[in-house]
């Protein structure tokens, strides 16, 4: 049978429509939205192309979006004097900063002077603390676990006792979708393993995963075999194979042979449409629950 596909860009679509309903009654209520501040240093073009796409959905969903655009050159000082101005202003409740930085500056001294309530990226140590602690202490969740989690969660797969596998220890990924998933709540409950290069029998572990997540880099890593029949599969690895000449655009590909993997799974998401579209939904999410604590609606 094959699986039901869980569609990233489906779910962001229905997660943007309720947070401008969210923002529309918060402008009723306390006069004001929640308010971004994306810091773009310098003109990368694939820097430029992120940065457009956050701001281009934080309007769309009516937020007051500030996108502040410095020079190559500007000192680490200046960046780090403009973080603190965002700090300070009381219609800002989320701050991005761009990364890659240029080489002069330091990303951590950086991304550490965000103040961690205005940290919607959730990179901040304080963050990263509170959700390691988990329940009540918890402000943001970094936003491409959160999108796994909603994902997961909106699929209607019970994640309470399930054997969860994550493929991967990233900071960014796999260690705190791993901590989040074993955490008591909703869409968590699990019995999560983590595995990685030096794990001793990758296909043993994944052969055992009710929820599979696999965040490696490694294009179709996960074989078919290894996927217990009806486990759920999120896909978060992105790897570009090869070029379409026709369009000129990069062929991307995930960790999971999809095509083979799809008739094995339950529920499965593809790449691209899967967990790619989660990332900026889940930003503006953290910026609207930013705002919300904020204006003490929540
Ligand atoms: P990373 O390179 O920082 O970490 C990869 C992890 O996978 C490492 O912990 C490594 O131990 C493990 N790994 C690598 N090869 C392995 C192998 N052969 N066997 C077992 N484990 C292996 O990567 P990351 O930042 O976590 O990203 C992982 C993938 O997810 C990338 O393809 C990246 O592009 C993608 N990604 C997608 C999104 C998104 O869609 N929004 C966000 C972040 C990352």
């Amino acid at each position: 049978m094959t699986a039901e596909i869980i569609s990233g860009t489906e779910i962001r679509k229905e997660i943007l429509a309720e947070i401008k309903q969210e923002v529309e009654e918060m402008k009723a209520k306390y006069g004001r939205g929640p308010g971004l501040v994306t810091i773009l240093v310098g003109s990368s073009p694939a820097s430029i192309s992120y940065v457009t796409l956050k701001v281009k959905t934080a309007l769309s969903v009516g937020f007051h979006e500030i996108q502040d655009d410095q020079p190559e050159d500007i000192s680490e000082a200046d960046l780090l004097a403009l973080i603190d101005k965002y700090n300070n202003d009381p219609t800002i409740d989320g701050i991005l900063v761009q990364l890659p930085l240029p080489k002069h500056i330091d990303d951590k001294k950086v991304l550490d002077a965000i103040h961690p309530d205005k940290d919607v990226d959730a990179f901040h140590p304080v963050n990263v603390g509170r959700l390691m602690i988990g329940g009540d202490a918890v402000r943001f969740l970094p936003c491409t676990p959160a999108g796994i989690q909603e994902m997961i969660v909106r699929s209607g797969t019970e994640t309470s006792g399930a054997e969860v596998v994550v493929v991967g220890r990233s900071n960014i990924v796999g260690k705190p979708i791993a901590m989040m998933m074993a955490q008591k709540g909703i869409g968590a409950n699990a019995t999560v393993t983590i595995v990685h290069t030096r794990t001793k029998d990758l296909a043993g572990h994944c052969k055992r995963a009710d929820i599979l997540i696999v965040a490696a880099g490694v294009p179709d890593l996960v074989k078919p075999e290894w996927i217990k029949p009806g486990a759920t599969v999120i896909d978060v690895g992105v790897n570009r194979v090869g070029m379409n000449e026709k369009t000129g655009k990069a062929i991307l590909k995930g960790d999971v042979d999809f095509e083979k993997a799809k008739e094995i799974a339950g529920k499965i998401t593809p790449v691209p449409g899967g967990v790619g579209p989660m990332t900026i939904a889940m930003l503006m999410k953290n910026t609207l629950t930013s705002a919300k604590k904020t204006l003490g609606a929540a």
